[in-house]
């Protein structure tokens, strides 16, 4: 068993800010208060102990009393992602078998019309009634279920239990380091597993966290600028918002500003090289929805010695290269407590581990010294002429050029070579088709060089802003 985390934050150390958005601040005594009459008013509204809901919000302090309200009655929170289609919310609300959606009023018009749904105003308005909280969790208990992000097919429904959200928050912090003086910036959305791991750290080690309702260039640029946040998760595209606000105004990051974490997937090199300039420190880090956040990640130290790694694993867990290929690179596989017991719904059956390793579906290799990094995703692989082409690493090529935004590679068919690749380009400046083979040629391989290059406006991507590479031939 562990403690109910929000009461023991709150025992721990009642008086500490815990919460800041816009002008108002909350502590965690506050947010104990507040989250024990949400649990009191749900259950006046006949939400049971330990039922599987879905929430679905805006990331504002509300969604997090909800949150916190449904994990003292021990829910299993089914957590919707608000840039999804009707349809889409539809398959995993039905995939989930949820029977109720807490729903922000703002949001209401999201969800498909027959799905049973309380607003959030209907819940804070009731009269709560008096209900058993439970000072212990079991550690196999489900606190919430995450949908991965469907970038190569179905989204699949992860359990992500007390454990593991634990031992990631620990060994994050084992590694990064955090104090009770950080400020951690989130502004990743809370039902995805970047954000929401944030809360758990807060909860974990008393430390406040300043909630962006969205991303906000100019606020970012000032609050890392002024010190008034000392960590940032983000993904590749808001560093490079954040990177250009402070090349703009001729800023760099203040000295208390510790560390920025972008995962997602993987940051372009002259991101790094920038951000390094402008004296912020990053820590690339690999994780996805089935290990509840990071699983490994590389220190500032490294962040230029070893550009392009993801790091080495973080303390609890462990990670290798599939033995069964052949040569450096392979599927990795990951083992820790931080790995989901499994998902739910139509892929219940399909095990995410054998033998107790999570097959993550991305290739990568560890260095001679340990450190991983993650090539590209298996499904995505070109095999051209009998060579293996990663779309990543032309695409990581094709956007180091100042002219291109964007780029997304993928194969088709060839009679000669089996498959060649081709691109996908956002530009944002006119380039003609030789300079850009000229490019290509000077910095990659020629079998590697897309045979056909088509500009378009924008570029498939889902709910999460991933590129989904198996949508790209739809554009042609
Ligand atoms: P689905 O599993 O439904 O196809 P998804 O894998 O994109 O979707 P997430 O769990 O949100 O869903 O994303 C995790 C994946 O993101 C990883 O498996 C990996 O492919 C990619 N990723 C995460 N961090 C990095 C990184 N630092 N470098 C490269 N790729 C990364
Ligand atoms: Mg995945």
């Amino acid at each position: 068993m562990y403690p109910n985390w929000i009461l023991q934050r709150a025992y721990l150390t009642p008086t500490r800010a815990a919460l800041t958005f816009g002008n108002n601040s909350w502590t965690f005594d506050q947010i104990k208060e507040i989250s024990l009459n949400r649990a009191e008013q749900l259950a006046a509204l006949g939400i049971q102990h330990k039922q599987r809901i879905a929430l679905l919000g805006p990331s504002q302090p509300r969604l997090i009393f909800m949150m916190y309200g449904c994990m003292h009655l021990q829910c299993e929170m089914v957590m919707l992602n608000r840039k999804l289609s009707k349809a889409e919310l539809e398959y995993q609300i039905q995939d989930a078998e949820v029977e109720v959606v807490l729903v922000d009023e703002t949001d209401v018009d999201i969800l498909p019309a027959n799905i049973q749904k309380l607003t959030f105003s209907t819940i804070e308005e009731s009269k709560g009634v008096k209900v058993d909280i439970a000072h212990d969790w079991p550690v196999d208990q489900t606190i919430t279920i995450m949908y991965t992000s469907g970038t190569t097919g179905f989204p699949k429904g992860v359990r992500q239990t007390v454990g593991n959200h634990q031992s990631s928050a620990l060994s994050s912090v084992l590694n990064i380091g955090l104090t009770e003086e950080d400020v951690w910036l989130c502004a990743l959305p809370l039902f995805h597993i970047s954000g929401f791991s944030i809360l758990v750290r807060s909860l974990l080690y008393g430390n406040e966290v300043k909630l962006y309702e969205k991303f906000d260039k100019e606020c970012a640029v000032q609050d890392i600028a002024e010190g008034r946040v000392t960590h940032m998760s983000v993904v590749a595209v808001i560093l490079e918002r954040i990177l250009h606000g402070l090349e703009e105004k001729q800023l760099k990051a203040s000295p208390k500003f510790k560390v920025m974490l972008p995962g997602g997937g993987p940051v372009p090199k002259k991101y790094l090289e920038r951000a390094h300039q402008l004296g912020i420190a990053v820590c690339q880090t690999y994780g996805m929805t089935e290990t509840s956040s990071q699983t490994a990640t590389l220190s500032n130290k490294d962040a230029l010695r070893k550009l392009g790694s993801v790091g080495k694993p973080l303390f609890f867990n462990q990670i290798k290269i599939d033995a069964n290929e052949q040569g450096r690179e392979g599927e990795i596989l990951i083992r820790g407590p931080h790995v989901t017991p499994g998902y739910i719904g139509r892929f219940a059956e399909k095990s995410p581990t054998i033998d107790g390793w999570l097959h993550t579906g991305d290739i990568g290799y560890l260095d001679e010294e340990g450190y991983l990094y993650v090539v590209d995703r298996r499904s995505d692989l070109i095999i051209s002429g009998g060579e293996n082409i990663y779309p990543a690493e032309v695409e990581n090529v094709l956007m180091g050029h100042d002219a291109i935004r964007e780029a997304g590679v993928c194969g088709i068919e060839d009679e000669v070579w089996g498959q060649v690749p081709i691109a996908f380009i956002v530009l944002k400046s006119d380039i003609s088709e030789e300079e850009l083979q000229k490019y290509c040629l000077e910095k990659l391989a020629k079998y590697k060089i897309p045979k056909q290059f088509y500009v378009v406006q924008e570029l498939p991507r889902n709910g999460s802003n991933k590129l989904m590479r198996r949508k790209l031939k739809d554009l042609l």
